[in-house]
C-alpha cells in the first residue's frame, strides 16, 4: 500500500491517541473521538486512509452490525481487515477503523443508511451491500422511501459490485440503478414498509416469496443466492446446510448475503462457511449474562422489524423480560411500538422495564398480553426463577444491561 501524505499521517495518528485516551479515562472505546479528532485535522482523511484498499460497505436497517461481523470473519481467510466492529457507522468511527488496521489490505464497514451516498462517493469501495430498508423509531415510509432513492442515485453508473437482497423490494429499486448486482433472495419478515411499488406507488402483488408492481414492469429480479430455510444455494445450484451459532432466520439471511459478498473476493463458500460459523456473539447482540443462577440472553430490537426478528429467535418456553428506553440513540417517540404485534408473547411470564415501560405497558395491554411491571433491569431478572430467560432491548436500555453485567462479547 502506497505510504499516506504526511498532514493525513499526522491526523491519523493524533486521532489514534485520542482513542487511546478516551479509552484511558473510561469513555467508551474511544473510535468516535478518535476518527473526529482526525477529520478535523484532515478533512479528506478518510478517502486517503481508503485508498488502495478493498472495501466492503455494509448498510441496511437491520443486521448490518452482524453482517459486517460475518463478511470480516471470511475475509480474515484472505489478510489483514479494518472494521468498524463496535458499530461506530458514520465517517468518524470509518476514519478510526482505518486508522486502527494501516496496512490491512481490506476492510468492511458498516454504513450508517443516510451515509451510504457520502461514503461511498468518499471511499471508493468495491461492494456493497444492502440488506433491507424498513422504519425505525424515526423514519417512516416517506422518509425510507426518499433513503431508497438517495441509495439509487448513488449506485448509479458507478464502477461498484452491489449484493442486494431481491426479497426487500424497496432494496431492490435502490440497487437496479447500479451496473453490477448480485440479487439474494434473502427473505423478508418484516412486509408493512413495502405494499407499494417503490417506482410507481401501483400496489405490489405477492405470490410466496415473488413479487411484482400490478400497474408498471418493475418485479422481483431472479435471484443468484437464494436463501431456502437453513439451506443456502449459491449460484451454480449447489446447497449449503448453514451451521452457524448465530440463531434465527435474520441471521441465516445475514449469513448468505456474507458467502455472495465474499464470493466476490475469491473466498468460496466451503471456506467461507467455517469462519462464518465462528461468530458467537456480535457486540454483545446474543451473548448469555448471569446473575444467581438466572442466565440472561440479550437480544437487540430497535424498531419493528427488529422485534420481529428478535420474537424468532426467542424460546416460547422462556420467561421473557422487554426493556425500552427512550433517550438519543432510541428516538424519544416511542409510538412505533405499537406497530409491533405482541400477542405471540400470550402464555409467557412478561416483564417489563425501562424508561418508558409504562408505554410498552399499555400496548402489551391492548394486545390482551398480562406482563409485571420492574423497577429496573436487576430488580425484573432477580424476580424470575433460576434457569434461562430471554431479554428483547433496545439500544440504550441494551447497552445499560452489558454494562451493568460486564461487557461480554
Ligand atoms: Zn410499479
Amino acid at each position: 500500500m502506497s505510504q499516506l501524505p504526511f498532514r493525513a499521517q499526522v491526523a491519523s495518528a493524533l486521532g489514534r491517541t485520542a482513542a487511546t485516551l478516551s479509552r484511558m479515562t473510561g469513555r467508551g472505546d474511544g473510535s468516535v473521538i478518535g476518527g473526529r479528532v482526525g477529520l478535523v485535522l484532515e478533512p479528506d482523511l478518510l478517502r486517503k486512509l481508503a485508498q488502495d484498499r478493498k472495501l466492503v460497505l455494509v448498510s441496511a436497517t437491520n443486521g448490518k452490525t452482524t453482517t459486517t461481523r460475518l463478511i470480516t470473519s471470511a475475509l480474515l481467510e484472505l489478510g489483514e481487515v479494518a472494521t468498524n466492529a463496535f458499530g461506530a457507522n458514520m465517517p468518524a468511527g470509518h476514519v478510526s477503523a482505518l486508522s486502527q488496521a494501516k496496512r490491512a489490505p481490506y476492510g468492511v464497514l458498516e454504513v450508517d443508511e443516510k451515509y451510504l451516498p457520502d461514503v461511498l462517493d468518499t471511499t471508493g469501495a468495491s461492494v456493497l451491500c444492502l440488506m433491507n430498508l424498513s422504519r425505525d423509531q424515526m423514519d417512516r415510509a416517506a422518509e425510507i422511501w426518499l433513503l431508497a432513492q438517495k441509495w439509487r442515485r448513488a449506485v448509479a453508473g458507478k464502477p461498484v459490485h452491489v449484493v442486494a437482497n431481491c426479497d426487500d423490494p424497496l432494496v431492490t429499486w435502490a440497487a437496479s440503478t447500479a451496473g453490477q448486482v448480485i440479487w439474494v433472495a434473502a427473505g423478508q419478515r418484516w412486509k408493512e414498509d413495502s405494499w407499494c411499488c417503490p417506482e410507481c406507488g401501483g400496489p405490489l402483488d405477492r405470490k410466496d416469496s415473488d413479487w411484482a408492481c400490478r400497474e408498471c414492469t418493475f418485479r422481483r429480479p431472479q435471484p443468484h443466492w437464494v436463501l431456502d430455510h437453513d439451506m443456502a444455494i449459491d449460484p451454480r445450484g449447489q446447497r449449503w446446510r448453514l451451521d452457524i451459532q448465530l440463531p434465527g432466520q435474520a441471521n441465516r439471511a445475514n449469513a448468505v448475503m456474507a458467502l455472495a459478498v465474499v464470493e466476490i473476493f475469491g473466498v468460496p463458500v466451503q471456506r467461507a462457511l467455517p469462519k462464518l460459523a465462528e461468530v458467537r456473539s456480535v457486540a454483545g447482540r446474543y451473548t448469555t449474562v448471569e446473575r444467581d443462577g438466572r442466565h440472561a440472553r440479550l437480544l437487540l430490537a430497535k424498531n419493528p422489524a427488529g422485534w420481529l426478528e428478535a420474537f424468532d429467535v426467542t424460546d416460547p418456553a422462556l420467561p421473557i423480560i422487554l426493556a425500552v428506553n427512550a433517550q438519543g440513540p432510541d428516538g424519544r417517540d416511542t409510538s412505533w411500538l405499537w406497530d409491533v404485534d405482541y400477542r405471540i408473547l400470550r402464555g409467557r411470564p412478561v416483564f417489563v422495564t425501562g424508561e418508558r415501560k409504562l408505554d410498552l405497558a399499555l400496548r402489551l395491554d391492548t394486545a390482551g398480553v398480562p406482563f409485571q411491571l420492574a423497577g429496573d433491569f436487576t430488580e425484573a431478572l432477580a424476580a424470575q426463577p433460576p434457569g434461562r430467560v430471554d431479554v428483547i432491548a433496545n439500544y440504550t436500555a441494551f447497552q445499560h444491561i452489558r454494562t451493568e453485567f460486564g461487557r461480554a462479547e
